[in-house]
């Protein structure tokens, strides 16, 4: 998956279940990569504007959740992105800043109406030659959800799956208390953190400008893009963490929240129900909703809350 995975899993099975849940991991990206020739995803994309592609329910699900969050977001989150994926290469021995005229030219590829579903068949169809999916804004998410129940058919009821950030708190700590989960500091490296949430089975999901990306005079260019520009998103937030039942809408929505920027990003979380969110402006200012302010301690001064909020 291009990051590091990491499994704290506590109890008499946890040997068997970490093993079963490391498999899981290796099953899912074997279908869903697109830097896999042989992947379902590759083999769907080889296809477009030709014919479609008869896929696992595992593959076909998260694309349809994938085109609701397209809906819902107004096509914030797009899976068709990848030929500004590519293009940009960002994170890849490849990455460059193309010309506005290349961004144009496969911007032109980019639309979520173009997936065509056939649920009856499982079957999915891009409708124009050159387009292309990347699950990688939803499937950590989905396999951090897969993983979970893995662990819970191997009896296991303590553990912490992280996924490069992408973290699942299922139960508590073997000692009955919180798993105290650290947010990352989107202005310093991995593994520094501004704060804590505290969470019992709960999805944890950041993404931000930090993760992945270059700098060419002094701009940074990072790897969530603005369906509508064919740019890295830039609506004045450097991150966004979700808190959320399920870990595949923690993906999906740390993601579009980042592209939406502050104000249509808040009222989206808002809007739905056992959703929390932090996020984190330019500024440093935090923004963090109510049904999360008693587990979320702050710990770096650096950052501020902002006033009413
Ligand atoms: P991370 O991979 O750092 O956890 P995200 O979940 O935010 O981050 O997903 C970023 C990845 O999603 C990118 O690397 C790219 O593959 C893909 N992507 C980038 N922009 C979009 C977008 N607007 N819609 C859907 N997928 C995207
Ligand atoms: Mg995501």
């Amino acid at each position: 998956m291009g990051t590091i995975v990491q499994f704290k899993v506590y109890g008499k099975n946890a040997e068997k279940a970490t093993q079963a849940a490391v498999k899981e991991v290796s099953n899912i990206e074997k279908k869903m990569s697109v830097n896999i020739k042989t992947s379902e995803i590759s083999k769907l994309n080889a296809k477009a504007g030709v014919s479609g592609e008869k896929l696992s329910t595992d593959t076909y699900s998260v694309i349809e959740k994938s085109v609701q969050y397209s809906k819902l977001t107004g096509g914030a989150l797009d899976a068709t992105i990848e030929p500004i994926v590519s293009l940009w290469g960002i994170g890849t021995d490849k990455e460059r800043l193309p010309s506005k005229k290349e961004i144009d030219e496969k911007l032109k590829f980019v639309n979520y109406n173009d997936i065509i579903l056939d649920k009856k068949n499982s079957t999915v169809k891009l409708k124009r030659m050159n387009q292309a999916i990347d699950l990688g804004a939803i499937a950590k998410g989905y396999t951090a959800d897969e993983v979970k129940k893995v662990l819970l058919n191997n009896k296991i009821s303590s553990a912490i799956i992280n996924l490069g950030g992408n973290v699942y708190a299922l139960g508590n700590k073997p000692d009955g208390t919180s798993w105290n989960i650290g947010v990352q500091n989107p202005l310093s490296t991995r593994g520094e953190y501004l704060g804590s949430i505290s969470a019992t089975d709960k999805s944890i999901v950041t993404s931000g400008n930090y993760e992945r990306f270059f700098i060419k005079d002094g701009i940074r260019y990072h790897h969530i893009f603005d369906p509508k520009s064919g740019y890295p998103a830039n609506k004045g937030l450097i991150s966004t963490t979700i808190v959320s039942d399920k870990s595949i809408d923690g993906d999906a929505l740390s993601t579009s929240t980042y592209i939406l920027g502050l104000d249509k990003g808040l009222k989206l979380v808002e809007s739905m129900k056992g959703v929390e969110a932090i996020f984190i402006t330019n500024d440093k200012k935090i923004y963090v909703t109510p049904g999360l302010k008693d587990n979320f301690d702050l710990t770096n001064k650096e950052f501020t809350y902002e006033k009413g909020r």
